[in-house]
């Protein structure tokens, strides 16, 4: 059976909930091998091999964490040179896309971003992806090379399937680019202890109609008692209501999570590019003609300081 390339998103070791999704479209294509890198690569093999992957490159050296992509770059190229697989996944992050597309120019071969489905075809796996802001939904096949395939964080359920995921140590040698470009500094994140935007299975995001920064403890009540992230419009965060890092939409970041309830938002188009492949999407806005209301599955008429806080007592108390 062919083996597919899997790149690992991990943090010391612990694997990132997207990489599980990779496994999972990977099986549907072959027999998944994943790459780690860095440090804690080992320390991965265990969760890879429960969820599919038949083998586990890994590497550590320094350069991965000193310099930015071109040595995962040189790393994917040399898993990619042992494997010669069917087809290279890795995740749709910044830095994700990033490698795919400078590995996809190496190796001579197409390149498709943002896969948010992938399934085996008789030519090679095929692509849906969600475009135009949303507009259209197309299917695409990568006709030259070997398929490289960056897939959306919740593009599929994560799968146990027990493989022997045994670790192989891969021997990279880095490029001259290598060291072109070297981190010199890193501020770690303030934790708000709630998912990662992107790849939450829940989102619950606020806009103009919360009026106000401090009235984001509402959006941020009903958050903490789904488990959610929180999101915002644009206009909540030119508002300086919250932080820009949290903005949904065509430029900000884009989700789809299993739910998205926007509170307070009226649906504008820029907005939806963000969010409009979510599986359910619900909307809380007092005004009944608001747009987000056509692309609903559930839509309340009503004022979220009403609304917001009775979903919350009625999640917790199902809850206890
Ligand atoms: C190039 C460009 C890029 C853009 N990128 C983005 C982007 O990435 N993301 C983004 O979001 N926008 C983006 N925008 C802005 C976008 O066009 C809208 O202006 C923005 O999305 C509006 O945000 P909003 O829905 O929060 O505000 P509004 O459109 O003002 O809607 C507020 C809604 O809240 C409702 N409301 C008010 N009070 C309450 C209440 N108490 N209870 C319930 N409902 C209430 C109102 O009925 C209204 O529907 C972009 C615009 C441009 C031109």
């Amino acid at each position: 059976m062919a083996e597919v390339l899997v790149y690992v998103d991990h943090v010391d070791g612990a694997v990132r909930k997207p990489t599980l999704e990779l496994l999972t479209l990977a099986r549907r294509l072959g027999e998944p091998v994943a790459l780690a890198l860095g440090s804690g690569a080992e320390a991965t093999a265990g969760t890879l091999g429960e969820h599919g992957a038949v083998r586990v490159l890994t590497a550590d050296a320094p350069e991965f964490a000193d310099y930015l992509v071109v040595p995962k770059v040189d790393a994917l190229q040399a898993a990619y040179d042992a494997v010669s697989p069917a087809a290279v996944l890795v995740p749709s992050s910044a830095e994700g896309k990033e490698i795919a597309a400078r590995l996809a120019v190496r190796i001579g071969s197409g390149i498709i971003t943002d896969a948010i489905d992938l399934q085996a075809g008789d030519e090679g796996p095929v692509a849906t992806q969600s475009v135009f802001a949303a507009s259209f939904t197309t299917t695409s096949r990568i006709t030259h090379g070997t398929p490289v395939i960056t897939v959306k964080p919740n593009s599929a359920a994560v799968e146990p399937a027990p493989a022997a995921g045994t670790v192989e140590p891969l021997a990279v040698s880095f490029s001259a680019q290598a060291t072109g470009t070297k981190v010199v500094s890193r501020t770690p994140r303030e934790s708000t202890g709630r998912p990662e935007l992107t790849e939450a299975a829940i989102v619950v995001s606020g806009g103009r109609g919360v009026n106000g920064a401090e009235n984001f403890a509402v959006i941020e009540a009903l958050a903490d008692a789904l488990g959610a992230a929180v999101g915002a419009s644009r206009a909540a965060v030119d508002a300086g209501w919250y932080p820009h890092s949290h903005q949904v939409g065509q430029t900000g970041k884009t989700v789809s999570p299993q739910l998205y309830i926007a509170s307070g938002i009226s649906g504008a188009i820029q907005h939806r590019a963000g969010m409009q492949t979510s599986k359910t999407i619900v909307a809380i806005n007092k005004d009944a003609e608001a747009p987000i209301f056509d692309l609903v599955d559930y839509g309340i008429v009503g004022d979220l300081f009403n609304v917001v806080p009775q979903l919350t007592d009625e999640v917790t108390a199902r809850k206890g």
